[in-house]
């Protein structure tokens, strides 16, 4: 399996916010995790990408365990995020964010920084390239140099999938990348999110819209108090009697 948990488990002093969690992501597909407020969805993120250590278990990417590495070491790995609520520099335009942010993840040393060598200005050209390549993909051209409070919130989703983008990852995870946009919003970032998977780039996401993840999913794991209560096809999730019952609280 391309990335797994295995028997993935976090407490939170008395609480079980992830117990014995069993998944695999799949290679060049859409994944999604769905579950009610409160399932563990986003600890299952936070415990994937380094923010969280497990209690119990393990997260093994391409065979390797990276479940002790720091988030930085996974990012280096190919594993980028993004977050339930998007942590832009609000006072700084959307170009800016793209570049500090890719910046924060391209290691320069000391020395570089204090003497402005020509490899860190090489580095710095760089990082603009690839900010301008990276808002290209996500549709943000226009609006580059818009300072992030005067933009919608689907635009900020897209600023923040380009802050993911721009560090080149083989796997993306989203965490409710469509929040809080209106349906015909949600449609244009649905087909953002198809054009990231389709240009090779793993896609995770944690989606409560359930048209969208049944259109565009190809497996689906379904949380529930921390338990993995059901994996499989968008149709055999739809006729599994388990999450019917967790959906309607019975
Ligand atoms: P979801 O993303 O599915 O809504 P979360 O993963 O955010 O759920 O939270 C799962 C459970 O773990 C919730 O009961 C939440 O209150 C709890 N929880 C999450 N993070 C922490 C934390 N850092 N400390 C204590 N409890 C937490
Ligand atoms: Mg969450």
């Amino acid at each position: 399996m391309y990335l797994e948990t295995r028997n993935l488990t976090k407490r939170f002093g008395g609480l079980t916010a992830i117990s014995g969690v069993d998944f695999g992501i799949e290679r060049g597909k859409v994944n999604a995790i769905i579950g009610p407020n409160g399932a563990g969805k986003s600890t299952f993120f936070h415990l994937i990408t380094g923010i969280h250590r497990p209690s119990e278990g393990e997260v093994l990417f391409k065979g390797k365990d990276i479940s002790k590495l720091p988030p930085n070491k996974i990012a280096e790995l190919g594993v980028a995020r993004t977050f339930q609520t998007t942590n832009l520099f609000e006072r700084a335009t959307v170009f800016e964010n793209v570049v500090v942010g890719h910046r924060l993840r391209t290691r320069s040393n000391l020395f570089d920084a204090v003497f402005r060598t020509k490899r860190l200005k090489e580095e710095e050209e760089k990082c603009k390239e690839k900010a301008l390549k990276v808002l290209d993909f996500a549709g943000l051209s226009a609006i580059t140099d818009r300072v992030v409070t005067n933009i919608s919130q689907e635009e900020k989703k897209r600023v923040a999938f380009a802050l993911a983008l721009a560090t080149d990852p083989e796997v993306i995870f989203l965490d409710e990348p469509t929040a809080g946009v209106n349906p015909d919003e949600t449609e244009e970032l649905s087909l953002l999110i198809e054009k990231m998977a389709q240009k090779g780039i793993t896609v995770c996401l944690i989606e409560h819209k359930m048209k969208m993840i049944m259109n565009m999913a190809d497996k689906i794991m379904v949380l529930n108090y921390g338990e993995k209560i059901a994996e499989g096809t968008p149709e055999e999730i739809n006729n599994n009697d388990e999450v019917i019952k967790a959906y309607l609280g019975g």
